[in-house]
């Protein structure tokens, strides 16, 4: 089957500033429809791209892990401020320490790229320490080749819009949290977007899947970003690199998606499934 699939990803600029990406994973037959569809997107946004990059590749002798996406709950806070100190807490249940999960959150409001703004990939760094790991920390380490299979993308659109999730942008950012997730020495991951009118972010774990906040950040704030948080006894970053970067993973499952809850009821409910 692996030898029929493709990887196709899509970037697309204006006077060298990213302004959007996407990226799939799709048998040989699909190709000329999804890079239609990819430029389609580039095309429609408030910005036009100055130059749209699309990359094919075939995933031939590359083997491919089959996951089953994270389960999702939406803990409801009614604004950024809470809605950071609830996650911080979430974290550390996930096994961040304290100090690691508030500078992350430092790093994510002030912009984590070393010139100040923000960068194209995710912070690594040492959920026990704080440390940043990641060998470019203007740049960052971005996940890749992943995607939803047929079957599961239909799933997963009907398990999230019943809990009333329609927006394209969780399906995607879920999509890349399972892969990360199920990376070498992860323990976590917190995000929220740098899209100033887009509030809404996670943190997420093999675990405790993918906890949604639809605040995160102020509306307006163009500040976002990735952190991996990532357990240091025995990482090979450079496996844990490639992991991100490389290998591919097709999700070929969905978890369960609970309706919006109030922080209490999600640590009560947290308390008796441990
Ligand atoms: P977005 O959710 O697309 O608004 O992205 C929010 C932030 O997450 C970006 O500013 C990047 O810092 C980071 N990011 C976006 N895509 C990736 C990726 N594929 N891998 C790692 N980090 C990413």
């Amino acid at each position: 089957m692996n030898d029929e699939l493709y990887s196709i990803r899509m970037s697309a600029s204006n006077g060298g500033k990213h302004i959007s990406g996407a990226e799939r994973i799709v048998a040989a037959d699909k190709i000329d429809v999804v890079l239609r569809d990819l430029t389609a997107r580039a095309m429609f946004r408030a910005a036009e791209p100055d130059q749209i990059r699309l990359a094919v590749e075939s995933l031939k002798g590359h083997p491919l892990r089959m996951l089953t996406a994270l389960n999702v709950v939406t803990v409801d806070v009614p604004d950024a401020q809470t809605g950071r100190s609830v996650a911080i807490r979430v974290l550390q249940k996930m096994g961040v320490a304290d100090n690691a999960a508030n500078s992350a959150v430092n790093y994510l409001s002030k912009g984590s790229a070393t010139s100040g703004g923000n960068m194209r990939g995710a912070v690594i760094m040492d959920a026990r320490s704080g440390k940043r790991l990641e060998p470019d920390q203007e740049r960052g380490v971005r996940a890749s080749r992943f995607d939803w299979s047929e079957e599961a993308l239909e799933r997963i659109n009907r398990c999230l819009e019943a809990i009333g999730l329609t927006h394209f942008r969780t399906r995607e950012a879920l999509a890349l949290a399972t892969k990360v997730a199920h990376a070498p020495d992860m323990v976590a991951e917190l995000c929220w977007s740098d899209e100033p009118d887009y509030t809404a972010g996670y943190v997420a774990s093999r675990s405790f899947g993918y906890v949604r906040f639809p605040f995160l950040k102020q509306m307006g704030d163009p500040k976002g970003g990735r952190v991996f948080f990532v357990s240091r006894d025995r990482l090979s970053l450079k496996t844990l690199i490639k992991f991100l970067q490389f290998d591919p993973v097709l999700i070929v499952g969905t978890g369960k998606c609970r309706n919006a809850m109030s922080p209490e009821e999600y640590f009560r409910l947290r308390s008796q499934d441990a």
